[in-house]
């Protein structure tokens, strides 16, 4: 038999966003209840996603270094990968982070509550676990939901060689053909784990460059890099795929469509993810949730029920955890009675491919929608001794500004590009200018002295590269 308590605060999802939130409130002295339907918290980005992924593309990373070295003298012998080791790295991985969550919460005496919640009124969720259920009052409500994979109507995603992010990331095996279907961050980087354990991978996109929301210079370099990785095919969609034993026979249409069905040992679709918005109860309090499932809120999270937040993914774009983190903590913190708000310079992205994909504030495609007057400096990497002594000078480092020199967005392509890319967010943050940037010493020789340079090039202090 199920029973009813009550929570001062309601946190429904133990994501990123779920989780920060959670603490937040708890260390701010509120009672909190957190509701999560899998047995292990953390969400998407802890369990399948942000995390496992990047566990992977170390092991990724490692192989085409070994690979590369070759071109600066040493040679190693052909890889032998054990699958199972590998999925037990990730795995680790994934445990000792989900683990210290789990000990988190009880240290700051979370209750978590496991099952599936939906609102069964404005001031009250329903948790099922497996036909159990619990009636939870609250006074607050943080809505963490976070998202889910897209499916295509095409597409069989019942076969068991149709893969979306999660199940590509438990590795069963390593197709010998495997077709990409979106080449967005995800795509690429469950691309850059798959080559360099063995498949040929293909990509299809619809649009007509890779991850469509960067800026295109950056995502030519790194086109030009993986030419001889991927077949990409631009401009392109998939029209439907037929299941046979022997294969999975793809139809595409399109500027580089190939004529004719290619066969594939496994597809994966990563074309986006839904918010869960609409399977919730939302209804029930009153909560508005628009027509692709987001929830909206206002600067402080709120929705349009006032006691009722929403945070991360089910908040809108971008679906980043970061942003899921950052509200979280503003939600939990407007609850408490502190006057803050969700208002960043930055929300930074990173594909975590090689070479990596790094941007932040806004993009010269946002610059321009929004009608801002900007000027660029880019600083490319074959000037830099670090990335030449590393072999690896396709890099480029920019900088977007306004005319008086304001720092209001960065892009970075090369190794490295995510971990360097924090200089940037925070001279955005603090309002700098180019010149800051200039006159600040940078170490040599580093690659982030490139950020350095690209200050000079913009402020005019250097003119010529070497
Ligand atoms: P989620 O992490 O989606 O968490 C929502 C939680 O709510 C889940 O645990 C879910 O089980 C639970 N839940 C949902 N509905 C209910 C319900 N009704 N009852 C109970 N529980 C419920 N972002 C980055 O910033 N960096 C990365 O490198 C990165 N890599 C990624 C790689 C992959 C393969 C994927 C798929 C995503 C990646 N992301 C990355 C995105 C990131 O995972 C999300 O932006 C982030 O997890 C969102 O956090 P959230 O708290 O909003 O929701």
């Amino acid at each position: 038999a199920g029973q009813t308590t009550h929570s001062q605060v309601v946190v429904l999802g133990s994501g990123p966003g779920g989780y920060s939130a959670a603490f937040r409130a708890a260390d701010m002295g509120l009672e909190v209840t957190l509701i999560e339907r899998y047995s292990s918290l953390g969400g998407v980005c802890l369990n399948v996603g942000c995390i496992p992924s990047k566990a992977l593309l170390h092991v990724a990373y490692v192989m085409e270094e070994a690979h590369s070295a070759s071109a600066v003298g040493v040679t190693y012998a052909k890889p032998e990968v054990d699958l199972d080791k590998v999925r037990a790295f990730k795995d680790n991985t994934v445990k000792k982070l989900t683990q210290g969550i789990q000990g988190m919460a009880k240290g700051r005496k979370v209750k978590v509550v496991y099952g599936y919640g939906e609102f069964a009124g404005p001031n009250q969720i329903t948790v099922d676990n497996d036909g159990v259920k619990t009636e939870i009052t609250f006074d607050h409500c943080i809505i963490a939901a976070g998202s889910q994979s897209v499916k295509l109507p095409f597409i069989p995603h019942d076969d068991p060689r149709v893969l979306d992010s999660t199940s590509a990331l438990e590795l069963k095996e390593i197709p010998k053909r495997l077709l990409i279907v979106g080449g967005g961050i995800i795509g690429l980087e469950m691309g850059t784990v798959y080559e360099a354990l063995g498949s040929e991978v293909s990509i299809v996109e619809f649009a007509d460059q890779l991850v469509p929301a960067a800026d295109k210079d950056l995502i030519a370099v790194y086109s030009k890099f993986v030419k001889d990785q991927f077949n990409v095919m631009l401009s392109t969609k998939v029209t439907a795929v037929e299941a046979k034993k022997d294969g999975l026979y793809v139809s595409f249409e399109g500027k580089n469509a190939p004529e004719g069905q290619q066969s594939y040992d496994a597809i994966l679709v990563a074309v986006g993810r839904s918010p869960n918005g609409k399977k919730i109860g939302a209804e029930k309090a009153g909560i508005q949730v628009d027509e692709r499932g987001f929830i909206n809120t206002d600067n402080q999270q709120r929705t349009n029920v006032p006691h009722i937040y929403a945070i991360g993914d089910i908040a809108g774009n971008p679906m980043l955890a970061h942003k899921a983190t950052h509200q979280g903590h503003v939600a939990a913190e407007v609850i408490a009675g502190h006057k803050c708000v969700f208002d960043p310079k930055v929300i930074p992205s990173i594909a975590y491919t090689n070479p990596e994909i790094a941007w932040t504030g806004l993009t010269e495609k946002e610059a321009k929608a929004a009608g801002i007057p900007y000027k660029t400096a880019v600083f490319p990497w074959v000037a830099s001794g670090r990335a030449l002594g590393a072999a690896r000078s396709e890099g480029k480092t920019k900088l977007i500004y306004k005319e008086d020199g304001t720092l209001i967005g960065g892009g970075i392509v090369g190794i490295n590009a995510g971990e360097l890319l924090g200089e940037l967010s925070l001279a955005i943050e603090f309002g700098a200018d180019v010149e800051d940037l200039a006159l600040t010493i940078h170490a040599h020789p580093t690659l982030h002295e490139t950020v350095g340079l690209a200050g000079e090039l913009a402020a005019g202090t250097i003119t010529d590269l070497p």
